[in-house]
């Protein structure tokens, strides 16, 4: 026999029991963004290899190392997104979204990197993605973390996350720091690793953001950015402290907090559980002005961030473990028992549909003894079995059996049936049977 096929390495589906949750987590993204007017872009899940290169940075891992890069038929050198700003931006740029305008914009779907799959970290992975324009103040830097703040607390997870905040200054002022990193690491140049060797030559700042303990110990050590920082620079990321102190948002100064990405200046933030082990991050984001500029428009304001799904799932579903059962996927199981009912049955079904929207009505399909399509209701979860046999068809009725509670079965005419399923939902619901 042919061996199966399976999927990419890394790349997972979202099974059925999963999506579910999934969805309701969707439908809080929508609401929570709605509700502070931000607006969805849906964009290309492939773009020019160009775009990445040039806006996320020649050496970070994501352009050494990860990114899915292949020739189309024509010959052009096309990427996988493995984020989504620069896109975002993209498509802000083509489209005029961004001179002299204010925007407030989110997307969602999936990244692809090329990374070592482990718990919490995939080859195909699904990100909320939002991103501002033309707003250079504090206030916007606030909003958006309050807003992931609300995210949290709507989900049940606030609990789970704490933030981390940093600023990198300015370009000029990273750059004088840089200066002083070099000189630090350059000491101690016999502790460090193979790609912290590396990037002390091409990106110093990167060392930082090292995973290796050893040459985490020597970042302890390292001068702090922070004092490196000019007037300007501080007052904004005073002015985002003060503004979220007084909406009692907590936070942490993470002086080590630089962000894997080239584009970043002034304030950075990460969302970080210690629930998750090592892949602890489940949102980030920063300001990033001057990608606009490299993007080549005329110069804006930029700040956003990044949420991983798998992570944030994985968090809401340990919660929802703990307390909620699952939701019923199915109200109202029909059995159709015979020839004729099968027509009398789907007719009924549509008339059913429409006079209860949200009614979730699944009709058996595939024939079957009135014994095995009764299994079948019960397993599916359903509070309602409808029964359409021989007998109901000729005497125009349909049975009608609770699968959850004990009573007999009860025929009526077709038409008073929607009116019983609207009660015995509402009773279902009522008693804690239904969500
Ligand atoms: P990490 O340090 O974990 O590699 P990153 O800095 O590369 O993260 P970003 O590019 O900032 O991550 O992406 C934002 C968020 O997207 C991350 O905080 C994480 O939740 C999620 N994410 C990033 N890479 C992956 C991945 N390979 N699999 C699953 N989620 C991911
Ligand atoms: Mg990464």
């Amino acid at each position: 026999m042919a061996k199966n096929i399976q999927a990419v390495r890394g790349m997972h589906d979202v099974l059925p029991e999963q999506t579910q949750s999934w969805q309701r987590v969707e439908k809080v993204f929508q609401q929570v963004l709605a509700s502070y007017g931000y607006q969805e872009i849906r964009l290309p899940i492939v773009e020019k290899t160009e775009l990445f290169n040039r806006s996320i940075g020649e050496v970070t891992d994501i352009v050494e190392k990860e990114m899915y890069t292949f020739n189309d038929r024509n010959g052009d050198s096309l990427t996988l997104r493995p984020e989504g700003t620069a896109g975002c931006l993209r498509a802000g740029i083509e489209h005029g979204l961004l001179h002299n305008q204010i925007q407030r914009l989110w997307y969602y779907g999936p990244m692809f990197r090329h990374e070592r799959p482990q718990k919490g970290r995939y080859r195909q992975f699904y990100q909320l993605g939002v991103e501002t324009y033309g707003m250079a103040g504090p206030d916007i830097d606030a909003e958006i973390i309050v807003l992931g703040h609300r995210l949290w607390t709507q989900l049940g997870i606030r609990d789970k996350l704490e933030l981390q905040l940093n600023t990198l200054g300015s370009k000029e002022e990273r750059q004088h720091y840089r200066e002083k990193l070099v000189v630090y690491f350059s000491k101690h140049i016999a502790s460090l690793d193979d790609d912290s060797r590396r990037r002390l030559q091409t990106n110093p700042l990167r060392i930082l953001d090292s995973k290796n303990p050893e040459v985490q110990a020597l970042v302890e050590q390292a001068p702090a950015l922070m004092e490196s920082l000019g007037d300007e620079s501080l007052q904004h990321f005073k002015g985002l402290t003060q503004l979220l102190d007084e909406m009692g948002i907590d936070y942490k100064i993470n002086c080590r907090l630089v962000r894997g990405l080239d584009y970043y200046g002034h304030t950075v933030f990460e969302w970080v559980t210690n629930d998750l082990g090592a892949q602890g991050t489940v949102c980030a984001g920063g300001r990033y002005d001057s990608l606009v500029e490299q993007l080549g428009a005329r110069s804006s304001s930029a700040i956003g961030f990044a949420m991983g799904m798998e992570r944030l799932m994985a968090l809401v579903e340990m919660l929802d473990e703990e307390s909620s059962p699952k939701r019923r996927s199915i109200d109202v199981f029909m059995i159709c028992v015979g020839d004729k009912s099968r027509a009398v049955g789907m007719v009924l079904a549509e008339t059913l549909r429409d006079q209860l929207p949200t009614l979730k009505l699944q009709v058996h399909c595939g024939g079957g003894s009135f014994k095995s399509q009764f299994k079948k209701a019960d397993k599916s979860g359903a509070e309602v079995a409808l029964i359409i046999g021989d007998d109901e068809v000729a005497n125009s009725e349909v049975g009608v059996k609770s699968l959850r509670i004990q009573q007999d079965q009860n025929n009526m005419a077709p038409k008073e049936v929607g009116m019983y399923l609207e009660k015995a939902l509402d009773i279902a619901r009522r008693d804690g049977r239904s969500f």
